[in-house]
């Protein structure tokens, strides 16, 4: 059995713990397809938030209290930088993770593209999946936002980790979108797989900047695999992050009917074959989908390979 899972960063790379337990017991394969909206340029370095988190969760190197960076970590370089005024000073960086992050920037300047650099760094974390970037090529989040500056676009960093998104917003853009193409192996794999999975991961700054690259969302759309997704909002609510402010910017209700909807059925237009649900929300519906409800708190390995187990049952 083939799966393949969208995802983002620290919810997606949870999930993808329950989605590893499950192939082991079953014996199948797992590409996840990551988001690469989130990934910015700090001090010369490229860094892949959504990518390390799921690289560090899965290889068991991730710090988790926070959620984000390493365990263990430690902040010598972010107080030297800070100490000479150097700016962006809001954005959090660890000694250990520098040194994912200059081992990456090293293979890029030396031309390989970000698939194969995820390779390589995924040879140290043996996350026991394949980790495809959605594209190599740059795609940044921006919010275009409102403030005393005026309207402006800023990356999508700036504006969850610096505003903790708490500032008038209009609308997120896929920056270089339109020149992307899916890495090496994305179309390839949804096209082979036998069930594709969303994460419960961000809808509005996780999950569709993967399907904004070219061709990918007619991958997942027009492919031969029944398309499942896991609800991130339970009761209403995001279980933790601001997907509720994001999803406000689009005018969409935070909740898992709105979400459901947001991603629609794939008989009209939409993705979704299935959507699962928690038991608060059973009764959601969305039409031309099979709307089933389950746990969705991704408490432990077990609690969440259950979820999988009834993402699949919807297929
Ligand atoms: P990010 O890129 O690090 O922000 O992470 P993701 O976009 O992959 O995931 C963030 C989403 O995960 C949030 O919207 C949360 O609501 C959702 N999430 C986190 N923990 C859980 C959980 O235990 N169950 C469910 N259903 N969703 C969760
Ligand atoms: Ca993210």
């Amino acid at each position: 059995m083939r799966i393949v899972v969208l995802t983002g960063g620290i919810g997606g790379a949870r999930f993808l713990l329950g989605v590893r337990a499950y192939a082991r017991e079953v014996g199948a394969e797992v590409t996840a397809v990551v988001n690469v909206g989130d990934d910015l340029l700090l001090h010369g370095l490229k860094v892949c938030p959504d990518l390390d988190s799921v690289l560090y969760t899965l290889g068991g190197g991730a710090d988790p209290e926070r959620g984000w960076g390493r365990v263990g970590e430690t902040w010598t370089v972010k107080d030297e930088l800070a100490a000479y005024g150097a700016e962006p000073s809001w954005f959090g960086l660890g000694d250990k993770d520098l040194a994912t992050h200059l081992v990456r920037t090293t293979m890029l300047n030396a031309g390989y593209p970000l698939s194969q650099v995820t390779e390589a760094l995924a040879s140290r974390w043996q996350p026991g999946v394949r980790l495809l970037p959605a594209t190599d090529e740059r795609l940044e989040t921006h919010a275009v936002v409102e403030d005393d500056q005026g309207r402006r676009a800023i990356h999508f960093q700036e504006w969850w980790v610096r505003h903790r998104a708490d500032v008038p917003t209009h609308q997120f853009v896929f920056v270089g979108a339109d020149a992307a193409k899916p890495a090496p192996g994305v179309v390839e794999a949804i096209a082979a797989a036998d069930v594709v999975l969303i994460a419960p991961s961000n809808p509005v700054v996780s999950i569709a900047p993967v399907l904004a690259v070219p061709g990918l969302r007619d991958a997942v759309a027009d492919g031969p695999a029944p398309v499942v997704g896991v609800s991130p909002i339970i009761g209403g609510a995001p279980v933790r992050g601001m997907a509720d402010r994001c999803l406000a910017v689009l005018g969409v209700e935070c909740s898992a009917a709105g979400v459901g909807r947001l991603y629609g059925g794939r008989a009209a237009g939409g993705l979704l074959d299935g959507w699962l649900v928690a038991p608060e929300d059973a009764g959601t519906t969305v039409p031309d989908v099979t709307v089933a409800s389950a746990p969705l708190r991704m408490t432990d390995d077990a609690a969440t390979a259950a979820m999988v187990r009834a993402a699949l049952e919807l297929t």
